[in-house]
């Protein structure tokens, strides 16, 4: 999406302490300065599971079924009732679409915040489902390649800028943890390309995708197109909540009807429509149960940093940076 279609918010979040002059002097200058150590984007050295974030949660879900807790897999929740104060149950329908009724006396909703506003029965104010309607996400295609050779390059993922392609980003599995590659000897590079569902590079096919991304390797002198000894191609709808025109109205219209509902919280990412990290995504699930137990945190005064401020800035509301204004071709630009 081009620039003039973002908010900055967008950026500020991703490059909070970042100056130009900063990162030309991590470019250029001796490694390890100190004074560079608390700008986030340019640390080189973190901790991470051997096979990935997923086993923090299937450890998490083992050991919450050793303590007895029911966890329901695999089901959409598509119904949310409610009286004018509380929620009461949620309807769910599985893979063979059956559908459940589950009651209860609080709910935590991380679903994305549109689907969350239009699952609303009866449903809420005119005002919210509009501002749901309105709210964007950003959709995103991962070409896994197989490569025949380790050591391709030093970093677990470069940014591409080079308008002559298509791929905005590249991860180095092997540089994110060894053992996410099963053979030792082959290199995993996974080319991120972002789109909407449904657009050109969306509904290309497999074979053609793994193609472009070899191509795309080749001219960006990386490796040469022959040296791919496999491929396949992963599709993740809604990754990113768009920063849009009025994205942050729209939130505050939703919010602030939410906020009627004593027993129900959203968090998350695409539950609160912010382009948080995990660990900002995780805090708000942590003082989200602490409500359950009858504190009263503000999820939204959770920041990007994953720090909980009662005072100061609240990120999701007046940031006072710019959003851009709508225009005719909004949305219909692809990468
Ligand atoms: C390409 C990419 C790279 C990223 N890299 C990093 C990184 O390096 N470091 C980092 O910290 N973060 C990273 N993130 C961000 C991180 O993935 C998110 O912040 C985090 O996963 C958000 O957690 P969540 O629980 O809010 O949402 P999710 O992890 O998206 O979980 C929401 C869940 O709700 C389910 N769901 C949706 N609708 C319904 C429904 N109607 N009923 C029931 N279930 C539903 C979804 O299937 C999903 O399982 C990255 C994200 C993307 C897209």
């Amino acid at each position: 999406m081009p620039c003039t279609q973002i908010s900055a918010d967008w950026a500020a979040q991703r490059i909070k302490g970042l100056s130009l002059s900063k990162a030309i002097w991590n470019a250029l200058g001796p490694r390890k300065r100190h004074s560079l150590q608390t700008v986030k984007t340019l640390i080189d050295r973190f901790q991470y599971p051997r096979f990935g974030p997923g086993m923090m949660w299937e450890k998490t879900r083992d050991d919450l079924q050793k303590q007895g807790a029911l966890l329901q897999m695999g089901e959409e929740v598509i119904t949310i009732h409610r009286t004018s104060t509380r929620v009461t149950s949620i309807i769910t329908r599985n893979r063979s679409g059956e559908t459940h009724q589950y009651k209860g006396d609080s709910f935590v909703a991380s679903m994305p915040l549109r689907d969350c506003v239009l699952a609303f029965d009866p449903p809420l104010s005119p005002a919210a489902c509009e501002a749901a309607l309105r709210l964007q996400y950003r959709d995103f295609l991962t070409v896994a390649l197989i490569i025949g050779r380790t050591g391709l390059f030093p970093d677990n993922w470069i940014y591409v800028h080079d308008p002559s392609v298509r791929l905005g980003r590249i991860q180095n599995f092997n540089n994110w943890s060894p053992d996410l590659v099963p053979d030792r000897a082959a290199s995993c590079l996974g080319l991120e390309y972002f789109c909407f569902a449904g657009d050109g590079l969306w509904t290309m096919m497999d074979e053609a995708l793994i193609e472009l991304g070899k191509g795309e390797l080749e001219k960006l002198g990386l490796i040469r197109a022959e040296e791919v000894i496999d491929g396949c191609v992963v599709r993740m709808e809604k990754a990113y909540p768009v920063y849009s025109s009025g994205y942050q109205e729209d939130v505050n219209i939703i919010r602030q009807e939410l906020s009627r509902l004593e027993n129900f919280q959203v968090i998350g990412r695409n539950g609160m429509h912010k382009y948080n990290n995990q660990d900002h995504s995780m805090m708000t699930a942590l003082l989200a149960a602490r409500n359950l137990n009858g504190e009263k945190y503000d999820l939204w005064k959770v920041n990007t940093d994953a720090e909980y401020h009662e005072e100061g800035e609240d990120d999701s509301v007046n940031s006072g940076r710019l959003a851009p204004q709508k225009t005719e071709h909004r949305f219909k630009t692809q990468i």
